[in-house]
């Protein structure tokens, strides 16, 4: 029978310790604090961000939204944006991506504390996750799918793993947490030949593309672990991933739903990412 991966039960095993860590840092007298920084109004962002506030302030981290108007001028939004970089009470920042034409996201990066840079937006972050140096932050999504490997037991030493998709927010440095962990890797995009070929060859297949129900029966086997990172909506107005579950769920060993699967997680490696900056700025 498969196992259906769900989000829902790593967030729950990811609470005690993340409550424990709140705890030591509340009695060192630290505040946990994240400044979440939107600019205009996208329905995803704005999804993102109460299903943020709710897990975050439920455990006890306090959240500051700083939303712009869609039009704000590059210099305007530097000058807000670095106030908040430069704010000591501040331990973390998010900031939604994409920005809207007129912002340039390539300063930003440049100027954002990697301290403080909890979805990997600074190159110094980059690096360090494709160095292999854990002390740098990852983006939360790539995180989320290990820590959800992690919590089924899906061992990634020496496996071959396909990853669809190469994002720098996605793809890329997922692969490069499965290359740590000793996965064999293979990054596939829009130029990729016989995806699905090299799907079913896979052992574990993960899905990042952005495309609704890409993933079909045929790109898999009855030995395969499949995990969906895409949220997309299909053709009735509905939330689906990448993989075409109704087809491919009955046919594999594991799977993660969309919803409650990756998606679940995010916010509590968001959490994680607050508590370590807050430990970093405590040692500063
Ligand atoms: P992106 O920047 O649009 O990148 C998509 C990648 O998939 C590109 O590398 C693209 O290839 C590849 N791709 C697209 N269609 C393909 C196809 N038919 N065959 C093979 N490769 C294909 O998207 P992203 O930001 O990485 O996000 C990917 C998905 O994850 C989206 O659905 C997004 O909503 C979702 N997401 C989920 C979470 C979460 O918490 N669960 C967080 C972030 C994003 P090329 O490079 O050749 O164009």
């Amino acid at each position: 029978m498969t196992i259906i991966m769900k989000g829902a039960a790593v967030a729950t095993a990811m609470k005690g310790p993340l409550t424990a860590a709140l705890d030591g840092l509340r009695r060192q007298g630290v505040v946990p604090t994240l400044a979440i920084i939107r600019v205009g109004a996208r329905p995803d962002d704005l999804a993102y961000e109460r299903n943020a506030l709710k897990k975050l302030e439920g455990l006890g981290i306090k959240c500051r939204v700083a939303a712009y108007p869609e039009g704000i001028s590059q210099p305007e939004f530097g000058g807000e944006f670095s106030a908040i970089n430069a704010d000591p009470t501040v331990h973390g920042i998010l900031l939604f991506r994409p920005l809207p034409r007129q912002l340039d996201e390539t300063e930003l990066k440049l100027v954002i504390n990697p301290l403080k840079d909890l979805d990997c937006m600074s190159p110094i972050n980059s690096a360090k996750v494709f160095s292999g140096d854990a002390t740098g932050f990852a983006p939360c999504t790539p995180e989320a799918v290990m820590e959800t490997l992690n919590h089924y037991g899906i061992a990634l030493s020496g496996k071959r793993v396909t990853v669809i998709g190469r994002s720098m927010v996605v793809g890329k440095p997922l692969a490069m947490l499965l290359v740590k962990e000793n996965a064999t890797v293979t990054i596939c995009h829009t130029r990729t030949k016989n995806l699905a070929g090299i799907c079913r060859q896979a052992e574990i297949v993960i899905a990042a593309a952005g495309k609704a129900k890409l993933i079909t029966a045929d790109f898999v086997s009855s030995d395969s672990i499949v995990v969906d990172v895409g949220i997309n909506v299909d053709v009735a107005g509905n939330l689906c991933g990448d993989v075409d579950y109704e087809q491919v769920a009955p046919v594999v060993s594991s799977i993660t739903p969309v919803p409650g699967g990756v998606g679940a997680v995010t916010a509590f490696v968001l959490a994680k990412h607050v508590v370590r900056a807050a430990r970093y700025a405590s040692e500063v």
